[in-house]
Formats: structure tokens, C-alpha cells, sequence
């Protein structure tokens, strides 16, 4: 069976406000083993939301439309499914109840133009909304059926999961898809070099889709599955993943999709370590990705942003004769602030940041784009310089934040750091 969706509203149109609740319906409806074959928008516009009913009532077995249900002029929902089913729209005595009901649960009067609500194209059936006043419905176009329910999210979501979801099940019967999604993160691999060393994969199986999403400055393989049998489905997943995990090891940073902060955190949690950071030119970023995270404090101590040479040498610790002899963006200096953050908060591991983000301050010894990242452990400080070829202060900010993260999670799991 194929199913659509389609969100209607000027606002979503425009681009006023995001739709989330397309989103939210394909994830529910895959869940339960739909294959949802496209989402559209359209605004308040009579014809053209008579224009897509008509294209969708051709191509789809099932539809769910969100929006325009209320009592208002611009709600033309009904109006444009009566026109598309050729029926009249009818005062229709069980959705006025659900009105009425609704008005009465808030002690409130109705009105003249909540009545409006109850007129539907003849032969629907109602879908009953329990918290909101519109009432939603089921109306036949040609071999479509089309589910219509109100905009408001959470009206929709309580009538798609009590009603909706059941009578497509219903109507699915044995005609079952089963889904199932893996994530791997990469790191440091640019899009078009994954594409095209992961793109022999999808050939080998025959319900596994590979895709590329970049989520700067990392990049996720998403292997979606889709098929029949559940456990081929399963099977072939896993089998994907564990080609992608092969072929693309230099640089996965998780099997499970986490982010590098994520990671990171996790990696320290389960072995009670702590770190702490002392950042120049990331600004902060790296204290404030890893502080994302929930549970944050089990393993984050320390950070300063250490700007002038004044701050990196009270907060940090760092020799005045390093930052004369070499600059504040050297290996050196890097290294001696990541061991006076790690100092100054006991913690396990120090990191440090200290770079030219540009676009301005470049040198031909030290052009934009260049990050000395320190990495300290109770045993050593090592100290590393990246060239990044970037003139974007923020992309350049946001991949040395995640060089150094990447740093300090291959120096712990002793991968290889060059
Ligand atoms: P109402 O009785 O409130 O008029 P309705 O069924 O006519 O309900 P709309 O008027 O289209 O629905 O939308 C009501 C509100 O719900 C919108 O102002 C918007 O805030 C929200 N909304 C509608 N559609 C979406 C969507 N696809 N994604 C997110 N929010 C939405
Ligand atoms: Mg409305």
C-alpha cells in the first residue's frame, strides 16, 4: 500500500512555521509497517489543495492531511474533499456531538460558526478528536482513502495514535512492511570520499538502502531497511553495518550514531574518567558541546576560555617563556594549557585549543585555519598542529572543537592520532 502525507497551511507554506507533524506521522505510520511514498504542503488555497487531493487520489492507497479543520474562512479542508469526492458536504450529527462534547467538557457555549465543523462530504466516516473542536475524517477519493485530521500537533497525534494507526493496520491486513534504521557516525572523512567508498554496499543486499546525511562536521550512514520478513530485513542490516564498520574504520567514531561529544561522553563515563579544557580559539565550543550532554557533570570538570596570553598564563599555568619563545598558537603552548587545565581540576584528561579562526590574523607560518590541539593524561602531553583549509570563523571553530574531541577519544582508546 502506498501511503502520502500532506500538511496544509499558509504558514507552513511560507515557511512561517516548520511543519513537524508530516515527520511525526511517517515515523509512526513506518513504525507500524507503512512505506510512506511522499509528503507534500500546500497552503490555504482552494485550488490548489483541490489540485494535489486529485494528483494524491491517484497514486496513493491511503492519505493523511493535517490542517484546516477549524471553524474559520480559512479552513477549506472539508470544502476541497467534498469537491474531490464529488458529494455534498452535510450536516453530519456524530461530529457536531464530539463538538458539542468538547464545549460542554469546558463548560463553554457553542458557537454559530463551531456548527460549521460538523459539515462533512456525505458518506464519512468521523474521527473522533477528544481534546480539540475539530473533528476529523475518513472520505474515499477514486481508491484513495483519505484520512483527514486538524493541524494542531497534539490533536493530531492522540487521534492518529488511537485511530488512525489502528483502522490503517486494519486495512493493511497481511500487507506488512517492516522497517528497520542503523546509524554509524564517521569523522573526518569528507561526504564524497564516503559516497563513493561505501556506495558498493547497497548491490550486495536487496532491502538495504545506504545514505549519506551530514550533520557538520561529522557525517551519518544511515542503513535503512525495508522489506516482508522481519528477520531478513534484520539480518541484511546488520550484515550493511558491519560492511560500513569494515570498510570505513579509520574513521567511525560511533556504531550507534552518537555524536563525537556523545561518544566521548560515554567513553568516559564507563571508565570514570574526567576531563577539563582550556580553549582559545574554539571560544568555549568544546565545554559547550560536551555540556549538551545530560549527565554532563559525571565527567566534565573544568574550562576556560583562555583568550589572552595574560589568562593562559594565570588560569593555566603557562610559562611566559613559551608564549615569548614560540606564540600563543604553537604545539608548545597547547600542550602546557591542556596539562594546567587537566592540573587545575584533577581530572584524568586535559584538552586544549589554540588557533587562528579567521578570516583575519593569518600569518604565512600560521594561516587561517591552523589549530594547535594539547592532550594531556597523567603520563604525557602530547601536542598536535592541523592546517584546516577553511576561511569561515564559525566552520573553522567547529572543527577543531570536534578535532579535539576526535583527539582526546583515539589518544583514550589508543587509536591512531596522526
Ligand atoms: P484549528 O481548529 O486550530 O483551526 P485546524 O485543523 O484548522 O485547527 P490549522 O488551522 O491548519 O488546523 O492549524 C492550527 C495550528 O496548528 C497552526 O497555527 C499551527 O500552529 C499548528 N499546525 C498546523 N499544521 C501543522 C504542522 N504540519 N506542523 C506543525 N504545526 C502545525
Ligand atoms: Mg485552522
Amino acid at each position: 500500500m502506498r501511503c502520502e502525507i500532506l500538511s496544509t497551511g499558509d504558514e507552513l507554506r511560507s515557511g512561517s512555521i516548520v511543519d513537524t507533524n508530516a515527520p511525526y506521522i511517517a515515523k509512526r505510520l513506518e513504525e507500524s509497517g507503512m512505506f510512506i511514498s511522499r509528503h507534500t504542503c500546500v497552503g490555504d488555497s482552494e485550488d490548489e489543495l483541490i489540485d494535489i487531493l486529485k494528483e494524491i487520489s491517484k497514486r496513493a492507497d491511503i492519505a493523511i492531511v493535517t490542517g484546516g479543520l477549524g471553524p474559520t474562512n480559512d479552513d477549506i479542508t472539508s470544502k476541497a474533499a467534498s469537491f474531490v469526492s464529488e458529494t455534498d458536504l452535510v450536516f453530519n450529527e456524530e461530529a457536531y456531538e464530539t463538538v458539542k462534547r468538547f464545549f460542554k467538557s469546558r463548560n463553554v457555549e457553542i458557537s454559530e460558526t463551531n456548527k460549521k465543523q460538523a459539515y462533512l462530504p456525505q458518506g464519512s466516516d468521523v474521527i473522533p478528536n477528544k481534546i480539540g473542536t475539530a473533528p476529523g475524517f475518513i472520505c474515499k477519493v477514486s481508491d484513495c482513502s483519505f484520512f483527514f485530521l486538524p493541524g494542531v500537533p497534539f490533536e493530531m497525534k492522540k487521534m492518529l495514535k488511537e485511530f488512525v494507526i489502528p483502522k490503517i493496520s486494519e486495512m493493511n491486513g497481511d500487507d506488512k512492511i517492516f522497517n528497520k534504521i542503523e546509524s554509524v557516525t564517521l569523522f573526518n572523512l569528507p561526504e564524497s570520499k564516503a559516497g563513493e567508498i561505501l556506495s558498493p554496499i547497497e548491490a550486495n543486499y536487496k532491502y538495504v538502502r545506504v545514505g549519506l546525511r551530514a550533520k557538520f562536521p561529522e557525517l551519518q550512514i544511515k542503513l535503512y531497511g525495508t522489506g516482508e520478513i522481519e528477520n531478513e530485513v534484520i539480518n541484511e542490516v546488520e550484515k550493511a553495518k558491519r560492511e560500513v564498520l569494515e570498510i570505513a574504520s579509520d574513521w567511525v567514531v560511533s556504531e550507534d550514531g552518537l555524536s563525537l561529544a556523545e561518544e566521548l561522553g560515554k567513553l568516559l563515563v564507563n571508565r570514570s574518567e574526567t576531563v577539563a579544557i582550556a580553549e582559545s580559539c574554539t571560544g568555549g565550543l568544546i565545554s559547550s558541546t560536551l555540556t549538551d550532554i545530560s549527565g554532563s557533570s559525571d565527567f566534565f570538570l573544568f574550562s576556560g576560555v583562555t583568550y589572552s596570553n595574560d589568562a593562559k598564563m594565570k588560569v593555566l599555568n603557562v610559562s611566559e617563556d613559551t608564549l615569548i619563545k614560540y606564540g600563543a598558537v604553537d604545539v608548545e603552548t597547547a600542550k602546557e594549557m591542556a596539562e594546567g587545565a587537566r592540573k587545575a581540576a584533577g581530572a584524568t584528561y586535559g584538552i586544549s585549543t589554540s588557533g587562528i579562526a579567521g578570516p583575519t590574523g593569518g600569518t604565512e607560518d600560521k594561516p587561517v585555519g591552523t589549530v594547535c590541539i594539547g592532550i594531556s593524561s597523567e603520563s604525557e602531553t602530547k601536542g598536535f598542529k592541523i592546517i584546516y583549509k577553511s576561511n569561515f570563523r564559525k566552520i573553522n571553530k567547529m572543527i577543531f572543537a570536534a578535532k579535539a574531541l576526535d583527539l582526546l577519544r583515539r589518544y583514550i582508546l589508543k587509536l591512531n592520532m596522526n
